[in-house]
């Protein structure tokens, strides 16, 4: 309310003070009627979708300032706490982030949560455009009778674990039994497959946190399943992903040749990304009669058709489906699976953090028109000013280069409204006012960053995540 009161009195000042220009100097009222204010635009969410946004945004506006707000007090994302260690290549974009992070017209905001230290609606008071892209921090559940016990883990809270999330230190999965059974069959499965087959020596020099490798090397798990309601040619995990499963040392992949009957027909009509990773599937099921299973101690087990009835305490009950027009029909038949573990892969989902978010609770995302949220879902009117990107808006679909695709796209749409003057812009903001609270800026990170490189240094890692939030703030010198 003060705020207001503040930005109000502010527009009514520089129009008094234009007035008095045009009075006595028409020199002086063009320039003070040509000196638009600065466009200050907040990200909420220092994920990729936010680091691409910033960096279009930075380009095209020569006259925009942009405030990244995040709830952690480091920067990245799923790229930081998503993305599997073994995969280091893919963190390669960070260097990307790190560089628009630098430009003198960028401020990260680390550990402020939308929601709990700022709400929409001061952020909107004190920015001309708010973009979204907070992503998605819940999972789907299968909703079973015992899903909430203690043996059945959603893959997300795993994932978290392995890659040092704050606060997912403590899950303590348990990995003592033989069979673990993943439920799910797309990417983030297939890694977390990997995590758990992967021989420890090649997870050392990795950022595998430490306790998550201790654990691991206690691990007796020997069995893992990945299965899937529908059939091989709609597997969701991609050839890269299959690709090294099949390479694993000291792994053997076990496919069912009863889940590929019949496909044939389908193979010719297949598009080329699909037709290949079928092949490999089939030349993969081709050979396995002929390898030795007893040089491989552990096993991969992709399980097609199989829908998910019932858990019980050390196995798992499966409804045999059928395909009927792609879709999975469960049968009246069953099948039980050993599952020590369970893993629950079935996808993300976005939360709503602040009740004026126009938020679709079905399907976990916000309501908008192509970047532009909408005031209410049934009006399909646009609430100008206010954005959204990443998963949060399209879903928690897609790789880092589709989320760069959508959040460019979002970034020229911003940039069109501004142009186009659908956003008023004519009086400046202030942007946030974050005095008082404990906020690690870009200098921070920097220092988080490079006390994690330094404790790397020592196990021959990239890094040694911290994991403590208190102990993130102290290095920070917040
Ligand atoms: C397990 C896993 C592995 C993956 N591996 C790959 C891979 O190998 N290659 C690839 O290309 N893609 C991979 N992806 C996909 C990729 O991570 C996503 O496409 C991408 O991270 C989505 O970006 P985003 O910015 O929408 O969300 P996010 O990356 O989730 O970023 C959202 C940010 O918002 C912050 N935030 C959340 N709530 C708030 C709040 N209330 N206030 C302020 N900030 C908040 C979060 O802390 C986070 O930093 C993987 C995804 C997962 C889940």
């Amino acid at each position: 309310m003060s705020f207001s009161l503040n930005f109000y009195s502010i527009r009514k000042l520089l129009n008094i003070k234009r007035s008095k220009a045009f009075i006595t100097n028409s020199v002086r009222l063009q320039s003070v009627q040509h000196a638009a204010p600065i466009k200050r635009i907040c990200i909420v969410g220092a994920g990729p979708a936010g680091f691409y946004a910033a960096q279009y945004l930075l380009k095209q506006l020569s006259d925009c300032a942009v405030d990244i707000v995040e709830k952690l007090p480091v920067p990245f994302g799923l790229v930081r706490f998503g993305v599997a260690p073994d995969h280091p290549e893919v963190k390669n974009v960070i260097n990307t982030f790190t560089k628009t992070a630098e430009h003198p017209q960028l401020r990260f905001f680390g550990n402020l949560t939308l929601g709990t230290d700022v709400s929409l609606e001061e952020l909107r008071e004190r920015y001309h455009a708010v973009l979204l892209t907070y992503g998605a921090d819940q999972d789907q559940e299968l909703k079973l009778p015992n899903e909430q016990k203690a043996h059945v883990v959603s893959a997300r809270k795993f994932v978290a674990w392995y890659n040092g999330l704050p606060g997912a230190e403590d899950l303590q999965p348990d990995l003592s039994g033989r069979d673990v059974c993943i439920v799910g069959q797309g990417n983030v499965a297939v890694d977390v497959a990997r995590m758990l087959l992967n021989p420890l020596d090649s997870l050392k020099s990795t950022d595998t946190t430490e306790y998550a490798l201790e654990a691991l090397s206690r691990s007796k798990v020997e069995r893992v399943y990945l299965v899937g309601r529908r059939g091989p040619l709609q597997a969701a995990f991609t050839i890269k992903e299959l690709r090294e499963m099949l390479k694993l040392p000291n792994v053997q992949t076990l496919w069912r040749a009863g889940d590929f009957k019949g496909i044939d027909a389908d193979f010719a009509k297949l598009q080329r990304p699909r037709k290949r990773l079928t092949e490999l599937m089939l030349k993969s099921l081709g050979e396995q009669s002929t390898k030795s299973a007893t040089e491989s101690r552990k096993q991969f087990l992709p399980v097609f058709l199989r829908a998910p009835k019932s858990i019980f305490d050390r196995n798992m009950e499966f409804s045999i489906t059928e395909l009927q027009n792609n879709v999975a029909v469960a049968t009246n038949a069953t099948e039980q699976l050993p599952a020590d573990l369970v893993l629950r892969s079935i996808g993300y989902k976005s939360s709503c953090v602040d009740s004026s978010i126009c938020f679709d609770v079905q399907r976990g995302q916000v309501f908008n028109q192509r970047g532009r949220v909408l005031k209410d879902a049934k009006s399909q009117i646009v609430d100008s000013g206010l954005y959204v990107a990443g998963w949060l808006g399209s879903g928690p679909t897609g790789v880092i280069l589709t989320t760069m695709n959508g959040a460019f796209t979002v970034a020229k749409t911003i940039c069109d409204d501004i142009l186009s003057h659908s956003i008023d812009t004519s009086a400046p903001r202030p942007g946030l006012d974050i005095s008082g609270k404990r906020v690690v800026t870009w200098a921070g990170w920097q220092r988080i960053d490079q006390a994690e490189t330094q404790a790397g240094k020592e196990s021959n890692k990239p890094r040694e995540k911290i994991v403590s939030v208190p102990e993130m703030l102290n290095i920070a010198g917040v």
